[in-house]
């Protein structure tokens, strides 16, 4: 099977869009993800899977704590920064939840300890007890087919 027929199926699963953060010595790295999931509810578990050649790998490894900031609908230049489709280098300021750093304005801020990982073929999953949660009322970003999404209707 063609790479490309892969990718084009996964995509057609829409999902939210977040950026995964990490911090070492002291530098906060932040990496666009949408392979993530809730696993358990006891105890409270979630996955996110990084790519082998991504810097984050490493990242993660080393700081054994992360936050998922799932994107609100008006972040999608966030999310083009922490894929590294920017060019240039833009500051961006993250806040703390516990000893964390997220990102502010994300609909929902998920801090973790690294419980588990499996490496499986060129990405590692990454088990997440959840320590903290922060929630904001606001729309999600979506991703379908390689294109970033709003909801059309939130009344149904
Ligand atoms: P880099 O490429 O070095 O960093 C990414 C970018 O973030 C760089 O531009 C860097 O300057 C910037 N950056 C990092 N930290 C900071 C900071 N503190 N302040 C300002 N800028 C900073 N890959 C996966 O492995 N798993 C996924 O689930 C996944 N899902 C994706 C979903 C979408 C919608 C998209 C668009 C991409 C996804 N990717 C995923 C790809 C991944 O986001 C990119 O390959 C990314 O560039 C890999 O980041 P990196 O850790 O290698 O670091």
């Amino acid at each position: 099977m063609e790479d490309r027929q892969f990718r084009n199926a996964m995509g057609k699963f829409a999902t939210g869009v977040t950026v995964v953060a990490t911090e070492v010595d002291g530098n906060v790295h932040g990496m666009t993800a949408n392979a993530f999931m809730s696993v358990s509810l006891n105890p409270k578990l979630v996955v996110v899977s990084i790519a082998e050649k991504a810097q984050m790998l490493e990242k993660m490894k080393q700081s054994k704590t992360f936050s998922v900031n799932i994107l609100a609908a008006d972040q999608k230049e966030l999310s083009m920064i922490f894929a590294g489709q920017v060019k240039e280098y833009q500051e961006v300021v993250f806040q703390r939840l516990g000893n964390v750093p997220v990102l502010p304005g994300a609909i929902a801020q998920i801090t973790c300890d690294i419980s588990a990982s499996h490496v499986e073929g060129d990405h590692t999953l990454f088990i997440g007890k959840v320590i903290d949660i922060r929630l904001e009322d606001a729309e999600p970003l979506i991703y379908f087919s390689g294109k970033y999404r709003k909801l059309a209707d939130n009344n149904e």
